[in-house]
């Protein structure tokens, strides 16, 4: 797609610190680390975000999420690994070509978990109600 800067990365218009790259899906390392290791996991196949992108696409960019986390646990020594997708700029999502986050964790890494809230009962039972009348 015009424009998109992952697609340029995909068609080789823009450089890349290539991972891992199969018919469907593309990784490199993302270029501001938020962790050593941090990289990208992205369709070849342009969609704007997670919502809009295909069911087929989505589970070989699972796939490949997985092989390139393995990869950050047996490469990096990592802990653990942290997937993220942001989906909407609602949700922090900049750049608008699907994409997931692996990024590996150390024990001692300093990166925090998300602050949580809490809900009255009656709150809860809503929200359920709503996420289940929609699906
Ligand atoms: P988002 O905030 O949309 O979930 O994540 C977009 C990610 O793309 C950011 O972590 C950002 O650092 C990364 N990024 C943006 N432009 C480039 C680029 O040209 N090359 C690479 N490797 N990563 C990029
Ligand atoms: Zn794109």
């Amino acid at each position: 797609m015009d424009g998109c800067i992952f697609c340029k990365i995909i068609k080789g218009e823009i450089p890349c610190q290539k991972i891992y790259e199969d018919d469907k899906a593309l990784a490199f390392l993302d270029i501001s680390p938020v962790n050593k290791g941090h990289a990208l996991v992205v369709p070849k196949k342009h969609s704007m975000d997670l919502l809009e992108a295909d069911d087929k696409e989505l589970s070989a960019i699972i796939s490949a999420c997985k092989k390139v986390a393995n990869a950050c646990m047996k490469g990096l020594k990592a802990d653990g690994i942290s997937l993220d997708v942001s989906t909407k700029p609602a949700a922090g999502q900049v750049v608008m070509h699907t994409h997931f986050h692996i990024i590996p964790r150390w024990k001692d890494d300093g990166l925090k978990h998300w602050p949580r809230k809490s809900l009255l009962a009656e709150e809860m039972k809503k929200v359920q109600e709503a996420i289940k009348n929609s699906l």
